[in-house]
């Protein structure tokens, strides 16, 4: 069965400009456009996949998508305004397994699809090398005209907290990493990084990260003792094949140490040279 993927959204321009990219990927695409239609198809068929705006008519995507969770949980990529950080964190916690700001550039849509699959969908997982081996194509139209802007300014709102919210295997330590739920904690000495409400405090006081720094940290946290290399974090905290240098990963860490290692004395994310990094619990 090839990938089958349903496109909530009722602006029917954006709706059919995500339809006709996805055909072209080769998956197979139905649309709704507003939230009643959304679940009694979803309710119908089985999708491999949905992506779902919130913003809709009738039942809102976030109702479409707790229903969903209840009656049959199908993976759900969120379509979200660019600044309602609330309904990305209860689509998180409804189940999503990822979010995508708009306005959005159509490849990287395309990349957190191939990654939702890769990670969330088992009956896609013979489509996986078909899709991957089209990973460079997608790449390389990324200054094309396929950014689709919804009248608004173009551009990719690439936000890191979604990326990889639904975290899963990247190669070498999958076994060991957990998914986040509700009312997770991670700590480390006086350090305490809160999940559910996306905040890091050591010894009681709030520190200010970055959603990229934020899930830099709780990747390492996550993976207490293990060594993950620049590669897997790249993956994780840029949440799919990202095509850049991996020295960016150097640049958060920097950001990080300065923020809790130099500030509070500590020596907490440690460099295995030649590897990559790590936390060590003791
Ligand atoms: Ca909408």
């Amino acid at each position: 069965m090839g990938v089958k993927i349903l496109v909530v959204e009722d602006e029917e321009k954006l709706a059919r400009f995500i339809e006709l990219e996805l055909r072209h990927e080769g998956y197979e695409v139905e649309k709704a456009f507003d939230g009643r239609a959304a679940l009694d198809m979803a309710m119908a068929n089985d999708y491999t996949l949905i992506l779902l705006d919130i913003m809709l008519p009738g039942l809102n995507g976030l109702e479409v998508l707790r229903r969903l969770q209840m009656d049959k949980p199908t993976p759900v990529i969120l379509l979200t305004a660019r600044d309602a950080v609330m309904d990305k964190v209860s689509g998180l916690d409804a189940g999503a397994v990822d979010y995508i700001t708009k306005p959005f550039a159509i490849e990287e849509l395309l990349a957190r699809i191939r990654v939702a699959l890769k990670l969330h969908c088992k009956d896609a997982s013979e489509n996986d090398s078909n899709n991957v081996v089209n990973a460079d194509n997608a790449n390389s139209d990324i200054n094309s005209n396929n950014t689709y802007s919804g009248g608004m300014s173009a551009g990719t709102a690439i936000d890191g907290a979604g990326a990889t919210a639904g975290v899963g295997s990247t190669g070498i330590n999958s076994n060991h990493v957990k998914r986040s739920v509700p009312g997770e904690t991670y700590t480390w000495k006086a350090l305490v990084l809160d999940v559910p409400r996306h905040k890091v405090t050591y010894n009681g006081k709030e520190i200010e990260l970055t959603n990229r720094e934020f899930l830099m940290l709780k990747t390492l946290l996550e993976n207490m003792d293990i060594v993950l290399s620049r590669d897997t974090l790249l993956e994780r905290v840029c949440g799919y094949e990202y095509v850049g240098e991996t020295n960016v990963i150097d640049v958060y860490i920097r950001y990080l140490r300065t923020k809790i290692d130099e500030a509070y004395g500590v020596k907490m994310i440690q460099t295995v040279r030649g590897v990559g990094y790590v936390i060590k619990a003791n």
